[in-house]
C-alpha cells in the first residue's frame, strides 16, 4: 500500500474543517472563553491546512509563498489559542504575549526567508514544535479542579505531534536532500501526516471532555450558590457546616455558629424599594466574605438571614468578628445605601451537649430571638449548655 502525503494532507484538511464546524454546532455559540478559544483554534487550524494544501499547487511561485505564510500563521495561532483555552480550563492562564510574539516572528522570518528552504522549514517546524511542547507543559501542570483524562489525551497528542514536527524540521534544515519539498514521500513525512490525523481525532474528543467538565462544574457551582449574594445557599452551607462540625468534634477544636438577621428589613424594602433591599443583602454578603478567614463558612440561610460557622474559634474571637462586621456594615451602609443597616445576631459555641448541627442552630436561633427581643442591633451569646439559665446580651 502506498501512502501519498498529499492525499493524507487533503483528507486531514477536510477532517479539520468538519471538526471546526461540528464543535460549535455541538457546543452552541454561548460558551465560555475557554471553549470559544478551543473552537477558534480548530477553525484557524483548518484555515492553516487549507492554505498549506493550496500552496502545493504552485510550488516555488509567489502564490506558494503567500499561501505557505498564511498556513504557518494559521497553524501557529491555532496552537496559541489551544494553549490559552487549556490555561483557562485548568484555572492557570498564563500571559499570552510570548506565544503570540513567537507566532509573529516565525511568520515574518518564514515569509522573508522563503527562498531559503532549509531555513524556513527548520524555523517553522521548530517554532510549531515548541508551541506544541508549551501545550504539553500546560496540560501536565497540577490542576486539582480538572480531570486528568482529557489533559493526558492532549498531552499525548501534542507530544507525538511535536516529535514528528521537530523531526521534519531537522530533516528540512540539515538533510534537505531527503526532504526537499512539503509533500516529499519521506517516511517521517508520512508518519507526520498520520499522526496529525490521529491527533485531530483524539484532541477533538479531549476538547469535548474538557467542555463537558466545565459545564458540570458550572452546574454544580449554580446548585450550591445563592444567586443574589453569591454565598453558599442553605443546603450547601448546612452540608459543609455538618462536615466542619464533625471535624471539630473529632479533633476537639472549638467552633462557633453565628446566625444573623437584618433588622427591620421589611421596612428597608418598603421605604427604599426592593432593588435597594437586594443591594443591602449583597453588601452584607460582601462584608461577610471580607471579614471571614479561610476555612470559615458563610451562607444565606433564608431571606435576610445568614449563617456563619467559625472554625478554630472561641466565643471571644467570635464576638470580635461580630464587632468588626457590625462596624464595617455601619460605615459601608451609610456610604453605599444612604441609610444605616443593622443586624441582630445569635452566637452559639459548640459545647458537649451539642450532638448535631441542629442543636447548635437551635441555640443560635434562640439567642438571635433574644437579641431581637432585647431591642435589635446587638449580638447575644447562647448559654453554653442547657442547664445554664438564660442568654447573655452583649452590648453592641
Ligand atoms: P426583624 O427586625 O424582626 O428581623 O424584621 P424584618 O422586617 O427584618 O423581618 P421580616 O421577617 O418581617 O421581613 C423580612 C423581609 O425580607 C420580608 C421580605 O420581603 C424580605 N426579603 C426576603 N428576601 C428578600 C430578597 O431577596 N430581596 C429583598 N429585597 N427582600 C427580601
Ligand atoms: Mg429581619
Ligand atoms: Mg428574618
Amino acid at each position: 500500500m502506498e501512502l501519498d502525503v498529499r492525499t493524507l494532507m487533503v483528507v486531514f484538511t477536510v477532517n479539520v474543517f468538519a471538526v471546526s464546524l461540528a464543535l460549535p454546532a455541538i457546543m452552541g455559540w454561548r460558551v465560555g472563553p475557554a471553549a470559544r478559544q478551543a473552537v477558534l483554534s480548530t477553525l484557524l487550524q483548518a484555515g492553516g491546512w487549507f492554505f498549506l494544501v493550496l500552496s502545493t499547487f504552485w510550488r516555488q511561485q509567489w502564490q506558494d509563498q503567500v499561501c505557505s505564510v498564511l498556513a504557518m500563521a494559521g497553524m501557529s495561532a491555532s496552537l496559541v489559542l489551544l494553549w490559552r483555552s487549556i490555561g483557562l480550563w485548568t484555572g492557570r492562564p498564563q500571559r499570552a504575549w510570548p506565544m503570540w510574539t513567537l507566532t509573529v516572528l516565525m511568520t515574518l522570518g518564514y515569509g522573508i526567508g522563503f527562498e531559503n528552504y532549509p531555513w524556513r522549514v527548520g524555523l517553522a517546524n521548530g517554532v510549531l514544535g515548541t508551541q506544541m511542547l508549551a501545550i504539553v507543559f500546560a496540560v501536565s501542570r497540577h490542576s486539582p479542579a480538572t480531570g486528568w483524562r482529557w489533559r493526558a489525551l492532549i498531552g499525548l497528542c501534542m507530544g507525538a505531534t511535536a516529535t514528528v514536527t521537530f523531526w521534519r524540521g531537522i530533516l528540512g534544515a540539515f538533510f534537505t536532500a531527503s526532504y526537499p519539498f512539503l509533500t516529499a514521500p519521506h517516511p517521517v513525512n508520512k508518519v507526520a501526516a498520520l499522526v496529525s490525523n490521529l491527533s485531530l481525532v483524539l484532541t477533538t474528543a479531549a476538547i469535548l471532555m474538557a467542555y463537558r467538565e466545565e459545564a458540570e462544574r458550572e452546574l454544580h457551582a449554580q446548585a450550591i450558590t445563592d444567586d443574589l449574594t453569591r454565598l453558599l445557599n442553605r443546603r450547601a452551607w448546612t452540608e459543609r457546616a455538618e462536615a466542619q462540625l464533625a471535624d471539630a468534634r473529632r479533633y476537639g477544636h472549638p467552633l462557633v455558629v453565628v446566625m444573623l438577621d437584618i433588622d427591620h428589613f421589611k421596612h428597608v424594602n418598603d421605604a427604599h424599594g426592593h432593588a435597594k433591599g437586594d443591594h443591602a443583602l449583597q453588601l452584607l454578603a460582601r462584608l461577610l466574605r471580607e471579614e471571614l478567614r479561610g476555612g470559615d463558612l458563610a451562607g444565606r440561610y433564608g431571606g435576610e438571614e445568614f449563617c456563619v460557622i467559625l472554625t478554630h474559634t472561641r466565643e471571644g474571637q467570635a464576638l470580635s468578628f461580630d464587632q468588626r462586621l457590625r462596624h464595617c456594615l455601619r460605615l459601608q451602609s451609610e456610604q453605599e445605601l444612604g441609610f444605616l443597616l443593622e443586624y441582630s445576631a445569635g452566637l452559639a459555641a459548640q459545647g458537649p451537649n451539642d450532638q448535631s448541627l441542629d442543636d447548635l442552630l437551635r441555640r443560635a436561633d434562640a439567642a438571635l430571638y433574644e437579641a431581637k427581643r432585647a431591642g435589635r442591633g446587638q449580638v447575644v451569646l447562647a448559654p453554653r449548655s442547657t442547664v445554664e439559665a438564660s442568654a447573655t446580651a452583649v452590648p453592641a
